[in-house]
């Protein structure tokens, strides 16, 4: 008898500090191509490798296995640890109200609390769905996320800069703002009535300035964007109504009957190690030990360095930032968005095209509804591929080879 083996999968060379996520570890060659494309938080990665050990939670067998953690609460499937270690965490940094006056939902990212958020806002006894609004360039996902479902309840209504019609509205309001980083409020100015999402995703000091504590009805954090720990998928939503809170926790019933314990359990232990680490500040810790020190360090060498090669190029421009006094750090400073909003110049007329010619994959414009002569590159990558992509636009300024359009 002969036995057929099936040919083995040629093994990739895996990265196995990254536990668990088998994720090829290729070192970019100036042939391969650089994907930008998603904010993949990898930047603050080697911090969170040397305190490996201080953020390690075991959970054995038996632990979290009900569906419920606390019926006395609104969002009686969030943990108590967790909901205490996102109050101490706003607390600390001075960015966001979230006081026993508040009700916080916990969500998987805040992708579901956005969805969560959309259905606990729009009217239910209406006949037409009501008009959701971003002013461009908005973050892409908004709008994939509104029509997926080409719910009754709500619809795309587009720029909130230009709508004009005289219904009821929800406008999101995302400050910092992804893809361009500019600090925003809500624009819509029409008869309707409007319910404003502040998604608050960036507002944490390693890429603004903290200027005021947040204090709005809806707002939105998600720890992927705060540490980089975007594989928990934990997100939460600030809410001053708590019927607005008990009709978000309904969805999420609905949808995935709560959020993942072990992520729960995970992210207040990393809080926790995060609001120590500030508590002890004038002892032994030197800045590189503090998380948000550490990341706002890293977030603005990026920036620096990006800054220098596009300000020799005569095919690229950034947006400039003001100066603004931060009062978690008391300094002042720029901002330093995770994402670069390139514009191209000298008669290139598709930035996203551009930049696939030098083998980078970024965010065209037309996704955040503007001009094509913009993209959105991500900073949140690996040190190697921001070398790498550095490199690449470091060479533009004199080759003219390119294919413009
Ligand atoms: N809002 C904004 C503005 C974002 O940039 C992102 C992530 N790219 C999200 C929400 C979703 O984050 P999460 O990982 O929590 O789903």
């Amino acid at each position: 008898m002969v036995v057929l083996k099936a040919a083995s999968p040629p093994v990739p060379s895996v990265n196995k500090i990254n536990n668990g996520t088998i994720k090829p570890l290729i070192t970019p060659s100036p042939s391969s191509f650089i994907n930008l494309d998603q904010g993949d938080p990898e930047v603050f990665r080697s911090y969170w490798r040397k305190k490996s050990e201080e953020c390690t939670v075991v959970i054995n067998g038996g632990d979290l296995m009900s569906y419920l953690s606390d019926t006395s609460n609104v969002c009686w499937f969030m943990l108590p640890e967790l909901r205490e270690a996102i109050q101490r965490l706003h607390r600390v940094v001075g960015n966001a109200s979230a006081g026993m006056d508040k009700h916080i939902v916990v969500g998987t990212g805040s992708t579901q609390l956005f969805q969560a958020a959309l259905f606990a806002l729009s009217p239910s006894n209406s006949p037409i769905p009501i008009n959701v609004v971003a002013a461009s360039p908005y973050y892409s996902e908004y709008k994939d996320e509104v029509e997926i479902l080409r719910s009754g309840l709500y619809r795309w209504g587009g720029d909130a800069r230009e709508y004009d019609k005289n219904e009821a509205y929800i406008e999101v309001v995302t400050a910092p703002n992804n893809p361009c980083g500019s600090m925003r409020r809500g624009v819509a100015n029409c008869e309707g009535e409007g319910k404003v999402i502040h998604d608050l995703a960036y507002y944490w000091p390693q890429y603004t300035p903290i200027t005021q504590q947040y204090d709005h009805d809806l707002m939105l954090f998600t720890f992927s964007k705060c540490t980089g720990h975007a594989g928990s998928r934990i997100g939460w939503a600030i809410v001053k109504d708590i019927e607005v809170a008990r009709k978000m926790t309904r969805f999420i019933q609905m949808s995935s009957i709560g959020v993942s314990k072990e992520s729960q359990t995970r992210v207040a232990k990393i809080i926790g190690m995060i609001c120590d680490s500030y508590e002890k500040i004038g002892s032994s810790l030197d800045s590189d030990e503090l998380f948000f020190e550490y990341s706002k360090r890293k977030m603005r060498e990026r920036w620096e360095k990006l800054r220098a090669v596009v300000d020799k190029s005569n095919l690229l421009s950034l947006a400039k930032y003001p100066k603004t006094y931060c009062t978690f750090t008391n300094h002042t400073s720029e901002s330093y968005p995770a994402f670069a909003w390139m514009k191209c110049k000298g008669g290139i007329e598709d930035c996203e095209s551009f930049m696939r010619n030098l083998k980078v994959f970024v965010r065209g414009g037309k996704r955040f509804g503007v001009d094509q002569k913009y993209a959105r590159v991500s900073l949140l990558s690996r040190d190697d591929m921001f070398n790498e992509f550095l490199t690449r636009i470091s060479n533009i300024t004199s080759d003219r080879k390119y294919n413009l359009n």
